[in-house]
């Protein structure tokens, strides 16, 4: 019998640990985004595109904590007028579920400069700038567990 108890037991344990592993990814809604009333249209696109909603909230950034979230940044030149911009207004933060979260999510938003961003990605209809670009989206799923946990416990989650 192929589907026995214990092939059953072991793929269903398989499967918890893969979704926990590699299924989810972290975005925002970046103030550019929010402030110009885009933040509908954009999680339109992102349930359409097979993203399920794990955890929503809007939320706003002291400077503080958008430059503990950009920690990784905190060398580059751009680190400073990022947190400034990050901290600037509201952001919707989101935990998405998916087959292939991750990367299939930075399809979906396109390259960090929207002028490089393919057509009918996200930042391409709606960033306004490099830095400006509208979402973020995690580059890991070790980076995406950690960014989502920053923003909501785990009874937040569904
Ligand atoms: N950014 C910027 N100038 C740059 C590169 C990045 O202002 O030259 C900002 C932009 O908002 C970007 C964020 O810093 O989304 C994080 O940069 P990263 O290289 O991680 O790009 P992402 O992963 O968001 O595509
Ligand atoms: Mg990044």
């Amino acid at each position: 019998m192929i589907f026995g108890a214990n092939f059953a037991a072991e793929t269903s344990k398989s499967f918890i640990f893969t979704d926990m592993a590699t299924n989810r990814t972290f975005t925002m809604i970046k103030p550019d985004a929010y402030l110009a009333g885009n933040s509908g249209a954009i999680t339109k696109m992102i349930e359409e595109a097979g993203f399920r909603l794990v955890a929503v909230k809007l939320t706003k950034l002291s400077a503080e904590r958008a430059g503990q979230f950009y920690e990784v940044h905190r060398e580059r030149s751009f680190y400073g007028e990022l947190c400034a911009y990050m901290s600037s207004g509201p952001v919707v933060a989101m935990i998405l579920e998916k087959d292939n979260a991750v990367a299939d999510f930075r399809t979906l938003i396109g390259a960090t400069n929207p002028a490089n961003a393919e057509p009918g990605t996200i930042r391409k209809l709606f960033a306004k700038s490099i830095e400006a670009n509208a979402v973020h989206g995690s580059d890991s799923d070790e980076n995406a567990a950690i960014e989502g946990s920053f923003f909501f416990s785990g009874t937040e989650q569904f």
